[in-house]
């Protein structure tokens, strides 16, 4: 079997890319594992949001990617089955966080970043328990994405293409020769063959493993994160599409949203592995945590955790392997970030231009 392209993974990257390219590339096979509950994408918050990513040009990225969800929504392409604008509402309890703030609303890579008056963020939002916090700052320009809905739209817009053909199987090892891949082993029963002009690895924490096979070391820290959702609800947030509380509590920063099916999302702001401890014990406490600042009986419904898609110095790898018929995309805060990164690999990959804002996250980093 062979294609002008092969991309591995269909979690949102890959799904966002496949969507970008099919348009431009003759024949693409896509193989993925369906329905993988191990996905980041499965188990994202999925807050888009450009909040305080250093560095600057890391930040813009994230910034340029949001608006572009924007146009995404006003061109129809996601709908409100998809996607949630709204803006986020960030609370403080304390000041001791309120100079760094000053700093960053007040830097030039501020969009959309404001301090609110705490009486009007308390009265729009009078769903919630909000009497501890006494400093606001909105995003006005946040949403979040529901990720298996839109990973599942793109599949449904891409099995009418003829030039799209979708494996269900787990690339099982990378055959190479002279830096370039000859042909992918899955694992299914006939130990399928695929090859390809060209191969584009998306398989988000498992990008890694499949670029070893190749001797191409993309290092990684293990990132763990938790997200539990309440059982649905009344509606509790009236403007905005997900609320960040920083307190002095036990759980000192949690975030929720409100999904499609009026389930409560929440996950907490650090990226620690005290949760995974003892993960069950954890949800139970975050979720007393956030029913804490919900005037209505929220019940508990489960969690999902997993691993988070991280880079070892937390900034995305991007682009083409060195003299190799290889692209790597993998990234954290990839629900953000998927809608710039399909249009950056467009224009490396169909129109053969290096685009210069990516060199930062280029592999060749980690090989000085
Ligand atoms: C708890 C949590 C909260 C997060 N919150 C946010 C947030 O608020 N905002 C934000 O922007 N980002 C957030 N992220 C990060 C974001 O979810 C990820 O960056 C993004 O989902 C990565 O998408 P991906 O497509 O690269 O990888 P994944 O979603 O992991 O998809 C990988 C794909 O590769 C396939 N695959 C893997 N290995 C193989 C193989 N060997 N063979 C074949 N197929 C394979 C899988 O089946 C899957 O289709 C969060 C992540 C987590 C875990």
């Amino acid at each position: 079997m062979k294609s002008d392209l092969t991309i591995v993974g269909f979690g949102i990257i890959g799904a966002m890319i496949a969507n970008t390219l099919s348009d431009y590339i003759n024949d693409i096979t896509i193989i993925y594992k369906y329905n993988d509950k191990k996905s980041a994408s499965y188990h994202s918050f999925a807050w888009i949001n450009a909040y305080d990513k250093p560095p600057h040009y890391y930040n813009k990225l994230n910034l340029d990617s949001m608006h572009l969800w924007h146009d995404l929504y006003k061109n129809n392409f996601v709908s409100d089955s998809e996607i949630k604008f709204g803006g986020d509402l960030r609370l403080y309890e304390n000041s001791n966080k309120i100079d760094n703030l000053h700093k960053l609303i007040n830097s030039e890579n501020n969009h959309g970043i404001k301090f609110l008056e705490i009486h009007k963020a308390k009265n729009d939002e009078n769903n919630l328990l909000l009497d501890n916090f006494n400093y606001a700052i909105e995003s006005e320009y946040d949403g979040w994405v529901e990720t298996d809905a839109l990973i599942n739209k793109i599949k449904k817009r891409l099995l009418t293409k003829r030039n799209i053909k979708f494996i269900n199987a787990e690339v099982k090892n990378a055959i190479s020769k002279d830096n370039n891949v000859k042909y992918l082993e899955l694992d299914d029963r006939e130990n399928t063959k695929i090859s390809s002009e060209m191969f584009l690895f998306a398989a988000g924490f498992q990008t890694s493993k499949i670029a070893s096979m190749l001797g191409i070391y993309l290092p990684q820290i293990i990132s763990p994160g938790i997200v539990i959702s309440s059982k649905p609800t009344n509606k509790v947030l009236n403007k905005y599409s997900s609320i960040n509380l920083i307190s002095e509590n036990h759980i000192p920063h949690i975030h929720f949203r409100q999904n499609q099916d009026n389930q409560i999302i929440c996950g907490i702001g650090s990226q620690d592995d005290s949760q995974f401890i003892n993960p069950k014990e954890f949800t139970l406490n975050l979720h007393a945590e956030l029913s804490k600042y919900v005037k209505q009986k929220i019940e508990y419904s489960g969690y999902k955790y997993g691993l988070r898609v991280m880079p070892k110095d937390g900034l995305p790898i991007i682009g083409l392997c060195e003299n190799s018929n290889v692209y790597i995309v993998m990234t954290h805060s990839g629900v953000t970030l998927a809608p710039i990164l399909a249009q950056v690999i467009k224009s490396e990959i169909v129109d053969k231009q290096l685009v210069s804002e990516i060199d930062f996250y280029r592999m060749k980093r980690f090989y000085k």
